[in-house]
């Protein structure tokens, strides 16, 4: 059968890579007196798209940015859909009917960023007929529990996940914005056995390359994902040649799209380096062939990519299939090496879980593995906030909480300079100035 991205678009990704990473891995590799809304809210129905009033955040240690001092004792004050104030209990007045939520005790930063999810659980389905109940518990389960308020699906069904998208932009259902690519590209004969019968749109050479990513974003897709190195069998990996990477990526930056590459292994890792890719959504700790190549980190950083950690998955996958303690100490290693030589040499870090396809949500143990590779909170909340926010183009609009910016903001029960894994002790999430999370509310 003649596989088009059309089929694609309509079919469902299945992401069992249990034999994958077992054989990458084996060979080596509060404040209870804010009132919110109407009861509505409650059940995850944003309430229409008329601006919220002002909003105080009052009492709290607010991290205005990763290069920025903290506020002791700060004041964000939020008009509509934007941060109008943000300072000193002192400097910030807050106007006269403004709702207050007393944060006292609590820290604030800007709304996070997980630039690698999926939305390809059953749940996600029909979402353009879903209740809005349903899919803001969805949401809160995968996502916004843990102050997140912008993701970015690195590959689903794209109609249904624009669906989703349009479902939250809408103010209809309570959930992160969403950057999607639909729909994966693989090199001939390269869909991953795990995915197998399906077969994934295949870019066969340049023109074709060309062809098909015209036509994913003719179908909405906001970002190109490739897999540049793919397991096509269990024992050997399938590579794009790099003048097919390089036709796709040329596609869609003349289109003003980023290229996201998944690598499987060094030589994958190579190919997305050449080809012109903008950021590697893994680290490749597995070792079919060999050490892994130890110039890449400075190479992707003068190539001005991007890396997405994925830290957690590894050990989340040997445990998952028993894998020896000493394989997946070696994925660890391997993995946090690469980030540490990569932000040493200045690259552009952005958070990054794999949720969706891992169905154990919570981010803590990725925060553990980054501190663990020696980032310091500042470069993490970086790659939560400020630099997700530069390579996605929305700097000037968020990643900071100051004025001007929009109202995205998190609000952590802790402070994560002392204890990193605070960043997912989350106590409420805003975004466009609408509470779009609370656990005094959702539990
Ligand atoms: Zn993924």
């Amino acid at each position: 059968m003649c596989f088009t991205v059309a089929d694609w678009l309509r079919t469902e990704v299945r992401t069992s890579r249990r034999t994958f990473l077992r054989c990458g891995l084996m060979a080596g590799a509060a404040a209870a007196s804010f009132e919110y809304g109407r009861s509505h809210a409650l059940a995850g129905v944003a309430e229409g798209a008329e601006p919220p009033p002002p909003l105080a955040l009052t009492g709290a240690r607010i991290y205005p940015g990763p290069d920025a001092p903290p506020i002791p004792r700060g004041v964000v004050l939020t008009s509509g859909k934007a941060i109008v104030a943000v300072g000193s209990q002192e400097q910030v007045s807050i106007p006269s009917g403004a709702r207050t939520l007393d944060c006292t005790g609590l820290v604030v930063t800007a709304g996070f960023t997980n630039c690698h999810v999926h939305f390809t659980e059953a749940k996600w389905q029909a979402a353009n007929s879903a209740t809005a109940t349903h899919l803001a518990g969805a949401f809160s389960a995968m996502l916004t529990r843990y102050g997140f308020v912008r993701v970015v699906d690195t590959g689903s069904s794209l109609p249904n996940t624009r669906d989703l998208g349009h479902r939250v932009d809408g103010a209809n259902v309570l959930g992160p914005q969403i950057i999607t690519a639909g729909p994966n590209f693989v090199p001939p004969a390269g869909t991953p056995f795990y995915l197998q019968p399906a077969r994934l749109p295949e870019l066969t050479d340049p023109g074709t390359a060309e062809t098909l990513i015209e036509q994913a974003l003719d179908g909405g897709a906001d970002v190109v994902k490739l897999f540049t190195g793919s397991f096509a069998r269990q024992d050997s990996i399938a590579i794009m040649p790099v003048d097919v990477v390089r036709a796709a990526t040329a596609r869609a930056h003349q289109r003003g799209k980023l290229v996201l590459a998944h690598p499987s292994n060094g030589t994958g890792a190579r190919a997305a380096l050449d080809g012109g890719v903008d950021i590697l959504a893994h680290t490749f700790p597995s070792e079919l062939t060999g050490p892994w190549d130890r110039s890449l980190p400075v190479r992707m950083r003068e190539a001005g990519m991007a890396l997405i950690p994925t830290l957690k998955l590894w050990p989340y996958e040997a445990q998952r299939l028993g894998l020896a303690p000493a394989l997946a100490e070696r994925a660890r290693v391997n993995s946090a090496a690469q980030v540490k030589m990569f932000t040493d040499a200045g690259g552009q870090l952005l958070f990054g879980t794999d949720v969706g396809y891992m169905t154990d949500y919570d981010p803590t143990d990725e925060y553990v593995l980054l501190g663990r590779a020696g980032l310091s909170f500042p470069q993490i909340l970086a790659a939560l906030t400020t630099e997700p926010a530069s390579r996605f183009g929305r700097s000037a609009h968020s990643g900071r909480v100051a004025a001007g910016m929009d109202a995205e903001l998190v609000v952590l029960d802790g402070d994560p300079d002392r204890d990193i894994t605070a960043l997912a002790r989350v106590r409420y999430v805003l975004q466009q100035g609408r509470i779009i999370y609370s656990r005094t509310l959702s539990g």
